[in-house]
């Protein structure tokens, strides 16, 4: 399999069928948290702990580079403010992580890009599960060069 397969790996999800675009739309409910002409930001169904809020685009893009830069820093934008407000609330709150899953392969389960923010406590019980000596490489300084090389070549 060569490179181009690998990285075309990509749903093309209907977009009448995104859950995403009907919430937005008005069509299915939803607990508000805040909302612009260009985001809209709430809870997700399932939680993983009170004050895990998704900031969502309104124009449907299923990954991250389908995203325009403005939306995109727009969402953070948000996303800033959320978690400035999630640390103000009642609810536990010792950080704060952002997370993006961009592609099935990274745990995307709704292909409509939204970006989680959540608070993260002592003993919350979830996180990536890194085991040192199983998942980490251990490249030298040419292999790193190489790595920069081949990624800048696409910015
Ligand atoms: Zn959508």
């Amino acid at each position: 399999m060569n490179t181009t397969m690998i990285n075309s790996n990509r749903i093309k999800e209907d977009k009448s069928n995104c859950i995403f675009c009907k919430i937005i739309k008005g069509k299915s409910p939803v607990s508000i948290v805040y909302e612009d002409k260009k985001v809209l930001a709430f809870p997700p169904i399932q939680p993983v702990n009170q004050g895990h809020i998704l900031v969502v685009p309104k124009k449907h893009a299923p990954y991250l580079d389908d995203l325009d830069e403005e939306t995109t820093l727009h969402i953070m934008r948000i996303a800033r403010k959320i978690a400035a407000a999630i640390r103000k609330s009642k609810y536990r709150c010792e950080g704060i992580n952002l997370f993006v899953a961009d592609g099935d392969a990274a745990g995307q389960e709704v292909f409509h890009f939204h970006l989680h923010v959540y608070p993260r406590f002592e003993g919350n019980g979830f996180g990536f599960k890194y085991d040192r000596s199983k998942h980490f490489l251990y490249l030298n300084r040419p292999q790193l060069d190489e790595i920069a090389k081949e990624i800048n070549r696409y910015i």
